[in-house]
């Protein structure tokens, strides 16, 4: 199994997975001529996608949806609550039930709850043999179900969307967003993400990926510091890497 980020953060997000025969794609964020274009740099194309994941209804997880599955004929596999907030038609997706399993080609499949501001958000762990890759993004709060989810992960994107200090101090964002991207159903900030990482840290956690940061409040170096001192404490360490926005995160394979 390996896998690439197209985009990761509040201006879109889109994520490849592939094994074996299957090609996923992990919600759709980015206008379709830019999906194309960064699909490209990964030696992908759209038409070889064999499936389409939805997380949940938010913009910057589908604007480019409608137009996707016009262009490649696929019925994005997403909740009914998300289904309903996108006005998709029941012969248009193929609905899953959140924390149920299923397999696409040899690699199983989990969606599961995630505390968010969606109707009915799921993320995705994705799992062939000994290699268990987990998205952890749009997050409000870590929780006993999301630790023992995440805790067999051996690879993991983990959101790490703003510094408090700098998300405090910011004068562009007026008080109610603060408190919905702080609050319960909002985002993890650097340091919720580190906790959690010390929560799950297992030698069997070989990659963790930073992702979902903030362009406003945030700076790349920041999770990266606090990530590593996290998994420091704990004695194990895996690679730790941050996505950028603006740019590809090239394939990772899983061992
Ligand atoms: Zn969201
Ligand atoms: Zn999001």
């Amino acid at each position: 199994m390996r896998f690439a980020i197209l985009a990761s953060g509040s201006k879109g997000n889109a994520a490849l997975v592939e094994h074996g025969d299957q090609l996923l794609l992990i919600d759709c964020g980015l206008r379709f001529k830019t999906l194309r274009e960064r699909m490209a740099e990964l030696g992908a194309a759209p038409a070889d996608l064999t499936a389409v994941l939805i997380t949940h209804e938010h913009r910057d997880h589908v604007v480019g949806l409608a137009a996707m599955a016009r262009h490649t004929g696929l019925r994005p596999h997403m909740t009914r609550g998300t289904a309903h907030q996108l006005n998709f038609l029941a012969d248009d997706f193929i609905p899953l039930a959140a924390d149920g399993e299923f397999e696409l080609g040899g690699l199983r499949v989990r969606p599961y709850t995630i505390p968010h501001d969606a109707r009915e958000p799921v993320h995705y762990q994705l799992a062939a043999g000994d290699a268990v890759l987990s998205f952890a993004t749009d997050i409000g709060r870590s929780n006993d179900y999301l630790l023992e989810v995440l805790g067999r992960s051996s690879a993991l994107v983990l959101e790490s969307n703003y510094d408090p200090l700098m998300l405090a101090g910011n004068p562009s964002y007026p008080a109610s967003l603060k408190n919905r991207i702080q609050g319960g159903r909002g985002h993890l900030s650097n340091d919720e993400a580190a906790a959690l990482l010390a929560a799950i840290n297992r030698p069997a956690l070989l990659t963790v990926v930073a992702a979902h940061l903030s362009d406003n409040n945030n700076r790349p170096e920041l999770p990266l510091r606090l990530l590593q001192e996290s998994a420091g404490r704990s004695g194990h360490m895996p690679a730790i890497s941050v996505c950028p926005q603006g740019v590809p995160l090239p394939w990772t394979e899983l061992p």
